[in-house]
């Protein structure tokens, strides 16, 4: 085991060593009971599914991007310029409006008054666009509401109403970006495949440009290269990376990332945190760990645990996300590849059905490709009603 960071004197209860050492007896008893229970209740993986969406899980195709994207950064900020983030936005959901919104406003031209049969269309097309179940009911309700409240008669008139509910539906509260702002710690969690280490790579980037000192914890080093990719991120977006070997202990990282963040006078520490252990029970464990390490350590750290869902795999992602949630204190949801599928009424889904905010979704695989997620801006660039 590496302990490449020396704490400093701070510590009052306990020394780093014994710290250490007690993680080093929870990483073994955890190993070996990793050994027992190896092949047992795998977690879903989706790096089979997400290959046959995404053409670029090619390995090849990914390096190259990964090479070339060593100029991208610099060319960033004249990218951001020429297109902005609204736009990006709308580029990024093609694929949903062009089945989505063609659907609903066929539906606005086709129908002469407002009836059951009305209703019945808009809600079909709600669930086709995976908005889910309870999210359409809602949202349903909400537009008979406003459609009695504004005495509508004419379909055409509820499409604005029918933009508004959805709206409402998804609202997230700035409250949800608090850490942010503060001095903060977040453990990103998700299986192989969905986008995570690209994720943390864009928010460490997303960071820094707002002006915030971020340090990365490559703590997932269960999977082979996840290491050497995050550094590269860390490279692209200008922060301090701490790694660990590949098989090391996660927790063991995340102690010497915590004393780093401290030493460095970091304002986030990002871990990318366990993604791929063979059953729930290591997972369930392996987070509890390093949540312990933190509070021990970190104690006045604000924390946040963001799930990353891969947007292509749809209703597979909810089901996901409930994995996480049984594991994990969840408290945001980023939503990757929405570029990628036709079904970006997934986000709305995910945040009714679970009750946990999409913080950020993906839309692109440069570091510029992770959004705040924003209902207004979402619903706007679905519905593309808004120039920028
Ligand atoms: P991890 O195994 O969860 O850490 O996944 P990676 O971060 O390695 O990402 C897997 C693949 O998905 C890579 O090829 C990424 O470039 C790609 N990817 C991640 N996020 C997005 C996104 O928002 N849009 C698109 N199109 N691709 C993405």
């Amino acid at each position: 085991m590496k302990w490449g960071f020396k704490m400093s004197k701070e510590k009052e209860e306990q020394t780093p060593e014994a710290v250490a050492e007690e993680v080093t007896e929870e990483a073994e008893s955890i190993e070996e009971e990793a050994k027992e229970s190896f092949e047992a209740e795998p977690m879903e993986d989706t790096s089979e599914e997400s290959s046959e969406t995404e053409p670029t899980e090619d390995t090849s195709e990914q390096n190259s991007e990964t090479e070339s994207s060593e100029n991208e950064s610099e060319e960033n900020s004249e990218t951001e310029k020429k297109q902005g983030f609204f736009s990006r936005l709308v580029a990024g959901l093609t694929k949903t409006r062009d089945s989505f919104v063609s659907g609903i406003d066929s539906i606005f031209s086709g129908f002469s008054s407002i009836d059951d049969d009305f209703y019945e269309e808009i809600e079909e097309i709600l669930i086709m666009g995976d908005i889910g179940v309870r999210a359409t009911q809602e949202i349903l309700e909400n537009l008979q509401q406003k459609v009695k409240e504004n005495h509508i008669k004419q379909p055409e008139e509820c499409k604005e109403l029918l933009i508004q509910s959805i709206k409402e539906q998804m609202e997230v509260g700035e409250t949800a970006y608090r850490f942010e702002h503060e001095k903060s710690v977040v453990l990103v969690v998700g299986v192989n495949g969905v986008g995570k280490t690209t994720s943390v790579g864009k928010l460490a980037g997303k960071l820094k440009a707002q002006g915030r000192k971020v340090v990365l914890a490559a703590a997932d080093t269960f999977r082979a290269a996840a290491g050497a990719q995050l550094e590269e991120w860390a490279h692209r977006a200008g922060v301090d990376m701490i790694g660990g070997q590949e098989g090391a202990d996660p927790a063991a990282v995340v102690y010497d990332a915590v004393a780093a963040a401290k030493a460095r006078k970091a304002d986030v520490l990002l871990c990318d945190t366990a993604g791929r252990l063979h059953n729930k029970k290591n997972l369930m464990e392996e987070l509890k760990k390093i949540n312990r390490i933190i509070d021990k350590e970190y104690p006045d750290a604000f924390r946040e645990t963001l799930v990353v869902l891969d947007g292509t795999i749809g209703q597979n992602a909810l089901a996901q996300a409930k994995q996480f949630m049984e594991v994990a204190d969840i408290t945001g949801i980023i939503l990757t590849k929405m570029d990628g599928t036709a079904k970006g009424g997934i986000a709305v889904a995910i945040q009714s059905e679970l009750g946990i905010p999409v913080k950020y979704i993906g839309v692109g695989e440069t570091i510029d490709d992770l959004q705040k997620f924003d209902s207004e801006q979402f619903v706007d660039a679905l519905f593309s009603t808004r120039e920028e």
